[in-house]
């Protein structure tokens, strides 16, 4: 575990240096669980994001992607549950003012029972946690946390407050016009992307004449105010989200869960994660939506965490907006039912599912790191510090590398370059002896380097050097762009 640790703090240096992530207003001291995707962090997320897409609307005849705005009328929130319901339980320590989310501290003290061998007594606490949160019993909350004399990690106390919800909406104003009633121009940050597809559900059903059981599909951001947002970009207080919304026949809704939920997992699976990093964690307490959840979780450097969610929400987001707009939604459904007639009219169900980008950029890159030392054919240490992102999402491609800056080697080195880079991405370097420049694409991530030599001039080959194994071999010029694009491809 602590080994671990050390490992993810590694990353995390390792993400700024090389311009995947930097703190938010760093200048300023930065903005807590707020963060910048650099140059090449902005291009990895693109790449994740592109075979999102991809599988989910090319690769899906019957999903379509939309791009709702961020800011929706006031109403959606009240309608969806938010406004009443998108809270979590809190606690504070009276001596240090720190507060902390109900089940993060209790699930962080079961962590470190389980650390000290105590397994049992941490599955114990864990399983009592879930019943109580069902209930939403704060007091019993509140006493398992005094019986067990779990502390504040700051004033090593076991002063609490009471258990209380706390909102996690961010809220803003709307408009330049004042109104006695600040209530009035009252807008929230989304909390999550899923009700601007609830709201255009009759516009894109219409518009693209959809025939159910179809899905609608949309990737942006949401904004949630973590009260502990830690662990980098795992809990930010803005954030990516790619979600799906499939609508079904009533009753058929299981069916789809459980499709959506091997779906999913074979998706990230095909992105390089593998399955054994991967298991589902069925919920508990379902949220007020809900009539079947899990998570996928990833096994992340500081244990098993939720990646994404398949939630089956019933119809519960349309009829609250049929309800609060006083507007019809529903499907007219002229398939044939058992006893030969048309379903009719009814509201759909829905099956979800919603990954966010930030996790799963962060799951790529902790599968990916990786500080590698070995001993060289004349017996002297060497090492590396490498990012082995699978070459289909990696940033960069290909390094173009001529061995030197003369001797018409840059010419060559030039010409490869356009005709490689409208197809994907490349980077060129002359600088620095070869090695060097080696290191710096293995730090980043880069697949393939090409480095172009004197033999090119003889022989028109070059030498590839494939990023994992660091095997080189000698291909001709004219084949490196068929062969990256094979490579990326599969
Ligand atoms: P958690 O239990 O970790 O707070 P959640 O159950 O509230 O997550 P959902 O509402 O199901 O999360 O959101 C769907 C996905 O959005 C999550 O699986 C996660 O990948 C991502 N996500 C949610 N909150 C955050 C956040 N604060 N920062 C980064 N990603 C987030």
């Amino acid at each position: 575990m602590a080994n671990d640790h050390n490992i993810f703090q590694e990353l995390i240096s390792h993400c700024k240096e090389y311009g995947y992530i930097f703190q938010s207003s760093e200048i300023y001291d930065g903005l807590a669980a707020v963060y910048d995707y650099g140059q090449l962090g902005a291009q990895l997320k693109k790449n994740l994001r592109d075979e999102w897409w991809k599988s989910m609307t090319q690769l899906h005849e019957n999903i379509v992607g939309i791009d709702a705005a961020i800011f929706m009328h006031p109403t959606v929130w009240k309608a969806s549950g938010h406004v009443d319901n998108f809270s979590d339980p809190m606690i504070d320590n009276k001596d240090s003012n720190k507060r902390y989310r109900v089940d993060h501290l209790i699930e962080a003290f079961a962590e470190d029972l389980e650390a000290a061998g105590k397994a049992t007594l941490a599955k114990e606490v864990l399983e009592t946690m879930d019943v109580l949160l069902a209930k939403d019993d704060y007091a019993g909350l509140k006493a398992l946390i005094e019986k067990n004399n779990m502390k504040c990690s700051i004033s090593k106390t076991c002063n609490w407050t009471d258990v209380r919800q706390f909102n996690l909406m961010f809220k803003t104003e709307f408009g330049a016009v004042a109104s006695d009633n600040p209530d009035d121009n009252v807008v929230y940050l989304r909390p999550e992307t899923a009700q601007g597809i609830f709201v255009n559900f009759l516009n894109v059903q219409k518009t693209g004449r959809m025939k159910i059981p179809f899905g609608i599909a949309q990737t942006g951001k949401a904004f949630r105010n973590e009260i502990v947002a830690r662990q980098f970009i795992f809990r930010m207080r803005e954030f990516e989200q790619m979600e799906m919304q499939f609508f079904v026949r009533p009753g058929t809704q299981m069916e789809w869960y459980n499709y959506w939920r091997d779906a999913r997992k074979a998706w990230h699976e095909s992105i390089g994660i593998p399955g054994n990093k991967l298991r589902f964690h069925d919920h508990v307490k379902l949220a007020h939506y809900a009539d079947a959840a899990l998570d996928i979780e990833f096994e992340f450097p500081f244990g098993w965490k939720e990646l994404e969610g398949i939630h089956s929400r019933t119809d519960f987001d349309l009829k609250q907006h049929a309800n609060f707009s006083r507007k019809k939604i529903q499907y007219f459904d002229n398939d044939l039912n058992p006893e030969g007639k048309p379903y009719g009219n009814y509201t759909p169900f829905v099956v979800e599912t919603s990954v966010g980008l930030d996790r799963l950029f962060l799951t790529v890159m902790s599968l990916a790191y990786a500080n590698e030392s070995w001993t060289k054919e004349d017996g002297a240490p060497d090492s590396r510090v490498v990012l082995k992102i699978p070459a289909k999402i990696a940033p960069t491609k290909l390094a173009i590398l001529p061995l030197l800056k003369k001797d018409g080697l840059p010419e060559i080195a030039r010409e490869l370059m356009n005709e490689c880079k409208g197809s994907f991405m490349c980077f060129y370097e002359e600088k620095d002896a070869i090695g060097k420049r080696y290191r710096r694409m293995d730090a980043i991530g880069t697949p393939f380097c090409v480095t172009i030599d004197h033999q090119t001039k003889e022989d028109n080959t070059v030498t590839i050097r494939y990023r994992d194994d660091m095997r080189q071999e000698r291909i001709a010029l004219s084949e490196v762009k068929k062969l990256v694009l094979e490579k990326i491809n599969t």
